[in-house]
């Protein structure tokens, strides 16, 4: 079994591109589609007279409607990303009665990451500053419990939470060990299962494991993946995700000529983590697409 995400469009974009990366992937039949969620970004414009203007934009809104849209159009299970930059409680509020109208029952609760620009992840005044306590919103509205404590007999909602988990730490915890404590809390909120950040050494995912056993986390842990496709991702990928690539993957990588190769390279290791992870008896495995599927399509033919 696997899972895969797709990003909305950036905005002005139709809806077609999305379509067009999970349209390959329909005939392995994926047992849920992540839609990712991207909050506001900062950017400056310098006018010819000296002044500088600040913007603050959502290039990649429309998650919700995008979610919608493919649980319709393909008959699969949805699983929309919901953060909590950018939100108060209250929109966070209205924007899961959305979702609870539209019949969507699964989410990714995620806290997001600090707009580019912030040294630190600065909560929205009214908001959320860890995603264990948007899960616990989320818990709430489960058991009928709305923000206006005078509503009376409200219909409670039925979603089930995921949350983000690190084999190699988050970049903001001290250690993996406390990080996994943070990650108890998620459970303890509400969190039903765990989708880990990329790695590319199945040992790292099976010590994480152990660990957040120890810890008496008993949720299935579910593996994110994603295939090398270009040289300079070597540099990239540890540096966005504080994540770290294996010395062999390194040198394979290195030694390609070109861009196909490198991409072929990457896709056979992907191959081989994901055959490792499935004879290991991992419930599900989940690929990151950054938007394209090709890659990921040529790794779960051959995997599944
Ligand atoms: P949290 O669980 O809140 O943890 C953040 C940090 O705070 C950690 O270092 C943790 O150890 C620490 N911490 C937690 N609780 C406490 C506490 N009580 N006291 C002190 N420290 C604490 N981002 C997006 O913007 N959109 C997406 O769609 C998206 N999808 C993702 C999907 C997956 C599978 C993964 C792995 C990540 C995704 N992210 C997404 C990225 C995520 O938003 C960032 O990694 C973010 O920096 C942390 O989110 P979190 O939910 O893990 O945060």
């Amino acid at each position: 079994m696997f899972t895969f995400e797709v990003l909305p469009p950036p905005k002005g974009s139709g809806i077609d591109s999305v379509y067009d990366a999970i349209d390959p992937l329909m005939e392995f039949e994926p047992s849920f589609i992540d839609v990712t969620y991207h909050r506001e970004e900062v950017s400056f414009r310098e006018f010819p007279d000296g002044r500088i203007e600040k913007k603050v934009l959502r290039k990649r809104p429309g998650t919700v409607g995008i979610s919608a849209a493919i649980k319709f159009k393909y008959g699969v299970e949805v699983v929309p990303h919901i953060i909590c930059g950018g939100f108060t409680r209250e929109e966070t509020e209205n924007g899961l009665i959305d979702l609870h109208f539209l019949g969507i029952h699964n989410l990714l609760a995620v806290r997001g990451d600090n707009l580019p620009g912030e040294k630190h992840f600065r909560p929205t005044k009214g908001g959320h500053e860890y995603a264990s306590q948007l899960i616990a919103q989320i818990h709430d509205l489960n058991a009928g419990k709305y923000l206006d404590e005078e509503i009376e007999d409200a219909t409670p909602t039925a979603f089930t939470i995921g949350v983000a988990g690190y084999p190699e730490k988050h970049a903001e915890a001290p250690n993996l060990k406390s990080d996994i404590r943070h990650l108890k809390a998620k459970v303890e909120a509400g969190a039903g299962y765990i989708v880990t950040q990329m790695f590319f050494d199945n040992t790292k995912y099976f010590d994480f494991v152990r660990l957040c056993r120890k810890e008496g986390i008993e949720v299935p842990i579910i593996p994110g993946l994603k295939p090398v496709t270009a040289k300079n991702q070597l540099h990239t990928l540890p540096r966005t995700f504080n994540i770290s690539i294996p010395e062999d993957l390194q040198r394979e990588i290195e030694k390609c000529s070109d861009n196909r190769s490198c991409r072929q390279t990457g896709i056979e290791w992907c191959i081989e983590q994901s055959k490792n992870l499935m004879r290991s008896g991992v419930p599900v495995l989940h690929y990151f697409t950054m938007g394209k599927s090709q890659s990921i399509r040529e790794i779960v033919a051959r995997v599944f």
